[in-house]
């Protein structure tokens, strides 16, 4: 028999998404357990570090403040070792971690908005640089253009008699526009 091929289907599928997981924060309420009522696999190997998920026990929370764990607590197909003590140490540990996560995360988010602003404000400025520069063009175009009308048209007879160089003409042509 052949068996499907499933998709995953993550527990936290915003988490799934990179760019949710920037902005997102937790809403869980225990953060040993991620109000799973069982310890997360990171935090029970601070405590038992060859912990081995598929042959031990999964570990019941035992964080007083935690709903979840009391579906697991007492009951002998869960290890029950870690204390009160021991859970509301991994829940500050944890808080800590994503309090950390969230904040560079949102520095990194905002340094992508500065580099952002700056790329627009660069773009700016090389749009008023291009357009300063096609300017520039247009008007040399008009010179140029003068200037060859004025040579073709002008008598230099008449512009030596008035002692005005061609240049002069020029100048002034330009002067007009
Ligand atoms: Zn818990």
């Amino acid at each position: 028999m052949n068996l499907p091929q499933l998709p995953r289907e993550p527990i936290r599928p915003e988490l799934e998404n990179p760019t949710d997981k920037e902005i997102w924060v937790p809403k869980w309420r225990c953060f040993c357990c991620r109000d799973t009522g069982l310890v997360g696999l990171n935090l029970v190997r601070l405590a038992i570090p060859n912990y081995d998920q598929c042959r031990d026990k999964p570990v019941a929370c035992q964080n007083p403040r935690c709903y979840a764990g009391s579906d697991y607590r007492g009951d002998p197909n869960y290890d029950q070792r870690f204390t009160v003590g021991i859970c509301t140490e991994l829940d500050k540990r944890s808080r800590e971690d994503w309090q950390r996560t969230a904040e560079s995360h949102f520095k990194t988010i905002q340094n992508r908005v500065v580099d952002a602003s700056r790329g627009v404000n660069l773009r700016k400025r090389d749009g008023r640089e291009a357009n300063r520069l096609r300017h520039r063009t247009s008007d040399e175009e008009i010179v140029a253009n003068k200037r060859h009308e004025l040579a073709c048209s002008a008598d230099p007879e008449k512009l030596e008699e008035a002692d005005l160089s061609l240049d002069e003409c020029e100048e002034k042509a330009y002067d007009e526009f």
